[in-house]
């Protein structure tokens, strides 16, 4: 079919939207041209170049609405300064209230950039006023936490070592193993308890902590350290170390750092015997643990440690309302095991 218009290409007229499209081109070329005139030459042609010559060249200052802010400030009462600070305070509740995980997860990344800045170029004396307050408002929040509060508190404790346990072995590495932060650390308990008589026997309320201390006890630093030396264990051996050092404990899978640890015995289809493959338990797992516990050679009458697994029992209560010294609870531990003996 022969249409109503030439077929051949040349002879045909340019079509509305090809003259549309070249000329928006030309305006185009037009308007960069005088962009990038107006961003390159204009400033070199003083002083008459200096009134706006484009609508988006109107001069902008980013210091002056700070500087008005700062009169306005400067001026307002300090009623005007308390509403406002009210506002702001209610704005940002809201927000935080409303906002998602995404936009908190930007917030903190923020405050982390910023705390990071800021903590680089601070000086000791504010470093030392921040922690101040950090301790003071940490123990303030301690003081009136609920149990519930506490509880919480401890579990996410608990997730976050054992979601990063490196993280915190890190810091235990860098801080809490040098001998001068473990003097300190050890004076602080020792104030921490003056403070607050009676804490000690919180941790003898525990029968798992009450074994482990009594195993310490009778094992590792007994007088002549008879036991440790005559008894013998199935699977390990009793290991005493001049000072703490560190291992992983096969039981709670932890690095503890140490002075008395439980070696396993090597197994006689593994002949190895570099110090790498050395396996540790530590005295709390292993006190706990009655299949291990019990030893398997031993000279003279056992222990009671060793032959109950409810021993030791816990202070009695009279003793913990009258908050006697530690040589008086000494020598009454002493008579109770006399009389345990005896009955
Ligand atoms: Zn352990």
């Amino acid at each position: 079919m022969s249409g109503w218009y030439p077929t051949d290409t040349e002879s045909r007229p340019p079509s509305t939207s090809a003259l549309f499209s070249s000329s928006c081109r030309w305006f185009k070329s037009m308007f960069s041209f005088a962009w990038v005139f107006s961003q390159s030459v204009r400033p070199c042609l003083r002083p008459w170049t200096r009134t706006p010559f484009l609508p988006s060249h109107v001069s902008f200052s980013s210091t002056r609405p700070i500087a008005i802010t700062r009169v306005q400030r400067e001026q307002e009462s300090e009623q005007a300064r308390a509403a406002r600070l009210a506002r702001k305070r209610q704005y940002e509740k809201t927000r935080l209230a409303n906002e998602n995980d995404q936009e908190r997860e930007a917030r903190l990344f923020r405050q982390r950039q910023y705390n990071k800045l800021r903590r680089a170029n601070e000086t000791a004396e504010a470093r030392a006023a921040r922690l101040a307050r950090m301790h003071e408002y940490r123990t303030a929040c301690r003081e009136c936490e609920t149990d519930k509060q506490r509880q919480e508190r401890l579990a996410r404790e608990r997730q976050a070592r054992a979601d990063s346990p490196q993280k915190f072995l890190a810091y235990q590495r860098k801080f809490g193993r040098k001998p001068e932060n473990r003097e300190k650390t050890k004076q602080k308990n020792r104030e921490y308890r003056k403070k607050h008589p009676g804490v000690e026997h919180l941790q003898h309320e525990q029968l798992s902590i009450r074994r482990a201390t009594r195993l310490v006890e009778q094992v590792f630093s007994g007088r002549s350290k008879t036991i440790a030396n005559t008894y013998t264990w199935k699977t390990h051996t009793p290991v005493s170390f001049d000072d703490k050092v560190e291992h992983h404990c096969t039981a709670c899978h932890r690095f503890r750092f140490l002075k008395h640890w439980w070696k396993e015995k090597s197994r006689p289809e593994t002949t190895e015997t570099s110090s790498n493959h050395d396996r540790y338990m530590c005295s709390r797992c292993f006190a706990n643990d009655w299949n291990l516990v019990v030893p398997e050679t031993f000279s003279g009458r056992l222990p009671r440690l060793f032959t109950s697994p409810d021993y030791p029992p816990p202070f009695r209560k009279e003793r913990l309302k009258a908050n006697k010294s530690a040589h008086d609870i000494k020598k009454q531990h002493e008579e109770d095991e006399k009389e345990n003996e005896r009955s």
